[in-house]
């Protein structure tokens, strides 16, 4: 991936409109590309200031770089969840198609 790609996708990032395949791509960018991170820090920066503008006014001072890696890893626990996920349901596919079989073989040459 480039970077102007991984720039477009910066705010879809933020939105959660990002397909899986596309989240892997752009996290395994800006892991390696410190300038697509910069842009998406602040973007997420602005982004969570606004919505905390929106939220509470408590005073408290998140620490928006700390949410950012959280949020960032938080996308990657989810991602390597419905690979396994989608594993299991394809290995419980062919289970039941070989289950098939061999149940169709012994009621054919029983
Ligand atoms: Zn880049």
């Amino acid at each position: 991936m480039d970077c102007r790609t991984a720039e477009s996708m910066v705010t879809r990032f933020i939105d959660h409109s990002l397909s899986m395949n596309e989240l892997e791509g752009f996290l395994d960018h800006i892991e390696h590309c410190p300038s697509c991170y910069d842009e998406l820090e602040t973007y997420f920066i602005v982004h969570e200031a606004m919505q905390q503008l929106d939220e509470d006014e408590d005073g408290k001072v998140l620490d928006f770089k700390k949410l950012l890696e959280q949020e960032i890893r938080r996308t990657r626990r989810n991602i390597h969840q419905k690979r396994v996920m989608y594993f299991v349901t394809g290995l419980l596919c062919v289970c039941a198609a070989i289950a098939l079989c061999v149940f169709a073989i012994l009621v054919i040459f029983s």
